[in-house]
């Protein structure tokens, strides 16, 4: 996909007017950093984190002691691929899922973004990592989305737990847990109900699934072509039931990256996992690191 290539040129146009002679000083890192800054603008990410991370390229840069024979051009990308990595939570490697026996994972999201085809893909890459799982579906207001969930764990051959539409959300949820720790399976996976948007119900009927279960991870799914929207719903997502991360998915898409960038800085909680396409395969943990190169190309 083409999602950072205009961030990717954007970045090698400003190391190229850095050059390879002299240090790096405010003045001359100063028509790149607007360069690397309007790249991130256009690939959607929000103004202040925007200004952040310039500020912060920019002090880093000054204050970083030199290396001999490290030129000034090469001693800017590396400045930048650090808070890339630092902007998108850091680390060396991907956040895992919390541990837990069963560990129990609560999907939460929008309706369209994924949500559904996200728990699929998480069920069957937890039996890659030969873990057994269990689905479970409390969206009672779309029988289309029990139906989906059921085909789908079909389809990998993960079971899937349901009790139709006339059982309360939490009431489902429990009995699931409840079937899990009977199976003694390593992990249970709640689908829970997507709305059109984010409103107080959706959010009371979520907290009410969480107390009821106490999951080890409750990821939020968001879509990467929303952009600076997604790393939005994941802050209000996390104030209002306190996530654990967040999965994004579409990164095949012509999103402009944005989201990738942005979702840590704004919410506070990790990208946990990306969607890359729409098999049941297209799941890879986020790594930062990775993100970053993939950027700097
Ligand atoms: P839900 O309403 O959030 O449960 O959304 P679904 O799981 O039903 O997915 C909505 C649509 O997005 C479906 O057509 C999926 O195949 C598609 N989809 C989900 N994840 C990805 C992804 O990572 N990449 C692409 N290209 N499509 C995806």
């Amino acid at each position: 996909s083409a999602m950072f290539d205009s961030l990717s040129r954007s970045i090698e146009k400003a190391q190229r007017l850095i050059g390879k002679s002299g240090t790096l000083t405010a003045e001359n890192m100063k028509e790149p950093l607007k360069e690397v800054r309007r790249a991130l603008l256009e690939a959607d990410v929000s103004l202040p984190v925007v200004r952040r991370f310039i500020k912060k390229v920019e002090e880093r840069a000054l204050g970083t002691k030199v290396l001999e024979g490290v030129t000034p051009d090469v001693q800017f990308i590396k400045t930048v691929s650090n808070e890339l990595i630092d902007l998108m939570g850091g680390g060396t490697g991907a956040k895992d899922l919390e541990p837990g026996f069963p560990q129990i994972i609560l999907m939460a999201g929008l309706q369209g973004v994924g949500k559904t085809t996200a728990a699929g893909k998480l069920a069957l890459y937890l039996k890659k990592a030969k873990k057994s799982c269990l689905l479970v579906a409390t969206d009672v207001y779309r029988p289309a989305a029990i139906d989906q969930l059921v085909k789908l764990g079909a389809a990998i051959d993960v079971p899937v737990f349901e009790m139709g539409t006339d059982v309360s959300p939490v009431e489902i949820a429990k009995k699931g847990v409840e079937e899990a720790r009977r199976l003694g399976v390593d992990a249970v996976i709640i689908d829970t109900a997507g709305r059109l948007q984010v409103d107080e119900g959706m959010m009371a009927e979520l907290r009410d699934v969480k107390s009821a279960v106490r999951p080890s991870d409750t990821l939020l799914v968001v879509d990467a072509m929303t952009g600076q929207e997604a790393a939005n719903l994941v802050r209000s997502f996390n104030e209002a039931v306190d996530i654990s991360g967040a999965i994004l998915t579409k990164m095949d898409g012509d999103s402009r990256g944005g989201a990738a960038l942005s979702v840590r800085e704004v919410s506070g909680k990790p990208i946990k996992f990306v969607g890359v396409g729409e098999k049941m395969e297209a799941l890879e943990p986020f790594y930062p690191e990775r993100m970053a190169s993939r950027i700097l190309g």
